[in-house]
């Protein structure tokens, strides 16, 4: 059952939010209003809580979006709650239920607890449902007191979609009844249909071979609306786990909106997957919407955001037409639950709902003593004091874990078999972020939100396929961290202080060194500014010079790999996979499944030997106990600098 609150309680969770909508006042006798609300990607944030932080935060969470929804129904008379997809997985909340807890049958899963106590009409599935396997997702789904629906995944497929003997139930008709403009109610009955990306076969291959496959969206709905249509639906939504993407339709694509909302028979699209909002300047220019109006090909379409970001809502005015109704008008937006201001800060908008945040209270409490507990061991400390200097254990557990996944997300593509590299770059490591600011994890037990430290942003892993020339100018890109040192020059300033450190990508899988007698090739910004330098030297692939004409896969984030920072080979034209996992759900996953991991720098770069020549840099203070044991490098302490750095020296 649907929460209902206090008089006060409603008026302290939405001050501010109640305003009529114009179709409320607009509709005739044989009209009515009909208020479709959204969520999407909430990815188990139902407390207003970074858990990997271990610290509260005003962007996320449905017990904030639960304000948004009942301001809604506090003023309209029809209104339907509707979730995208994506709800199960994505946060340490969803990998303590998974990893830790289980889910025996009976068990309730904390994400389906609280969409049961805000009262859900339906959901459809999203890629990440899959992502602990059919077993898991099923259990977690017998708790739900809302129906899901999705059409294009089937336990066996037919010779037609329709003939699919679909994993869930394709589509959902509910017979509700709706007030008129004249207080009068009348019968309706709203389809719901579901799509999610056919890529899960890919991206959960391990789960889903053989036991599911998945159609193409377009295709599905081409086959089934015509149905529902039959079966008596007045309207037909689209639950899209889908984005918005290319306007023509290609088949298997994973951004399938605007085609799907071509199909006829389809009244409203609710999209999600790519975690951006619609309407709104995110999709401002991209043909085949109107982004302020919030259409699809003409249909009204929303996205809410991510996480719990935003509520969407689409606004139907629908006209008795014989006995069915149809859509005359309609308006959408998307509602945040926050503000960011013009300084960055954040201005929260609404509070948290209490049913909704008691509703998964003991799960919660129970994740935050999860977080803090070890999940696996490290047998070498994780730290980043010198990760501009050498290789580095940060760094390179990174790599490991990247490497790890995309070897298994290579598997059955034509690019099995390729050697896979990995590019990753310190996050923390000193610079404006201060003396402290470095990751300091010592060898032992790993915590979750030890991974926080080791992956900053919640980047997600993408591939590219380049050529061993690609490999060394990406690496030559890199190595403008440096300054150039004139040889037998003694104390020279290492670090160029305008490099920022993300931008300096180790590659492991290689082995290399760096010259810095020569010039930098690329300036700050990635154009080439001296052709013939050449920093990296010594590159080698399995013990031999790297052939410049030889494929390889690197694995990397999609900043990068869609030319975030200009690295050459790295301009988006060159990515063979862009997976839905973060980075750090891949780290997170491989110290799970490994238990103990030994992310031992293997000193696979160096600099090259320059005799006589001494360079200088800092670090934070507290590194100074690792500065021995650093590989490839000669590191002694030279004194502190004046802003509460250390000062260290390399003899080069
Ligand atoms: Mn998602
Ligand atoms: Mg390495």
């Amino acid at each position: 059952m649907p929460i209902h609150l206090s008089r006060r309680q409603f008026i302290a969770s939405t001050a501010g939010l109640i305003a009529m909508h114009p179709f409320a006042v607009r509709a005739q006798s044989n009209q009515a209003h009909l208020r479709l609300m959204e969520t999407t990607d909430i990815h188990v944030h139902v407390f207003p809580y970074d858990y990997y932080g271990d610290r509260p935060v005003d962007t996320v969470g449905l017990a904030r979006t639960a304000a948004l929804i009942e301001a809604v129904r506090a003023e309209a008379a029809n209104a339907m709650l509707l979730d995208n997809g994506d709800f199960l997985q994505g946060n340490p909340m969803g990998d303590y239920i998974a990893y830790e807890r289980g889910m025996r049958d009976g068990d309730m899963h904390p994400v389906i607890a609280a969409m049961n106590t805000l009262g859900f009409d339906a959901s459809t599935l999203g890629n990440h449902e899959f992502n602990y396997g059919l077993s898991f997702l099923e259990k977690s789904l017998a708790g739900a007191a809302f129906p899901v629906v999705s059409a294009n995944v089937a336990r066996r497929i037919g010779a037609s979609p329709t003939d699919d003997a679909t994993w869930v139930r394709p589509y959902v008709i509910i017979d509700r009844m709706i007030a008129d403009g004249a207080g009068e109610s009348h019968p309706i009955r709203v389809g719901m249909i579901g799509f999610v990306p056919p890529q899960i076969m890919n991206w959960d291959r391990k789960h889903l071979e053989g036991n599911v496959q998945a159609r193409d969206i377009v295709e599905t709905a081409r086959a089934w609306v015509p149905q529902m249509r039959e079966a008596g639906a007045d309207i037909v939504v689209a639950l899209c786990h889908s984005g918005i993407g290319a306007a023509a339709h290609e088949d298997g694509m994973e951004n399938a909106a605007i085609p799907l909302a071509g199909v006829a028979g389809i009244d409203v699209i609710l999209t999600g997957h790519s975690h951006l909002v619609f309407p709104g300047p995110d999709y401002a220019d991209t043909p085949g919407v109107d982004a302020e109006a919030g259409t699809i090909m003409g249909k009204p379409g929303v996205m809410a955001g991510f996480w719990g970001s935003h509520m969407g809502l689409v606004d139907l005015l629908l006209e008795r037409d014989g006995s069915g109704w149809r859509v005359l008008s309609h308006t959408s937006e998307a509602r945040p639950i926050y503000r960011r201001e013009a300084d960055r800060s954040i201005t929260k908008l609404v509070e948290s709902v209490a049913p909704v945040l008691a509703s998964v209270q003991q799960q919660h409490d129970e994740t935050l003593a999860y977080v803090r507990q070890a999940v696996g061991k490290t047998d070498a400390p994780l730290h980043s004091y010198f990760a501009l200097v050498a290789d580095d254990p940060s760094v390179q557990i990174v790599s490991n874990a990247q490497t790890w996944y995309i070897a298994q997300m290579m598997v059955g593509t034509p690019h099995e078999g390729l050697p896979i590299l990995s590019a990753a770059a310190p996050f923390k490591a000193g610079g404006r972020g201060g003396p402290d600011y470095y990751t300091d994890v010592p060898a032992g037990d790993v915590a979750i939100k030890n991974v926080a430290d080791l992956y900053l942003y919640p980047n997600t892993v993408r591939a590219v396929r380049i050529t061993g020339a690609q490999v060394k100018d990406w690496l030559e890109r890199s190595a403008g961290m440096f300054n150039q040192v004139t040889p037998g020059a003694q104390d020279a300033p290492l670090l160029n202080p305008d490099f920022p450190s993300y931008n300096f990508d180790v590659m492991d899988g290689v082995t290399y060194r760096i010259d810095l007698s020569q010039p930098s090739k690329f300036d700050r910004d990635g154009a080439v500014i001296n052709p013939d330098a050449n920093r990296i030297v010594d590159l080698q692939f399995d013990g031999a010079p790297i052939d410049p004409d030889q494929e390889f896969i690197v694995a990397t984030n999609n900043y990068r790999a869609s030319g975030g920072g200009s690295f050459p080979g790295a301009m988006g034209d060159t990515v063979v996979f862009d997976g839905p996992d973060t980075n750090r759900d891949v780290i997170v996953r491989y110290i799970v499944e490994q238990g103990t991991v030994s992310p031992r720098a293997d000193g696979n770069w160096s600099f090259a030997p320059m005799p006589g020549t001494s360079v200088l840099f800092e670090t934070g203070p507290a590194g100074a106990r690792y500065a021995d044991a650093v590989p490839g490098v000669a590191i002694e302490p030279a004194g502190q600098s004046d802003s509460g750095f250390a000062l260290f020296r390399i003899t080069l």
